[in-house]
């Protein structure tokens, strides 16, 4: 018996996540404060090819801690 795969897309690196349409959300455990991440920015910075669970924390745009994590979101809905 096999499962369908069509739904496991692994998205493991920064391209992968921006072609399907997937953003990053950072969250300051120092000020407690959500904030945006560029993606294409940050691809810009690190390329396409750099791994999603291995990145290294980003400095809050908040208070310029590096005590963030990386969430993964959801592609916005429509426009499909
Ligand atoms: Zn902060």
């Amino acid at each position: 018996m096999r499962y369908p795969v069509a739904d496991l897309v692994v998205l493991d690196t920064l391209g992968k996540l921006h072609a399907r349409g997937h953003g990053l959300t950072g969250y300051c455990r120092s000020c407690r404060r959500y904030f945006a991440v560029p993606l294409p920015t940050l691809i810009a910075a690190r390329g396409a090819n750099s791994p999603v669970v291995r990145i290294r924390p980003l400095k809050c745009a908040g208070c310029g801690e590096r005590e963030t994590e990386i969430r993964i979101t959801a592609p916005s809905k429509g426009g499909g």
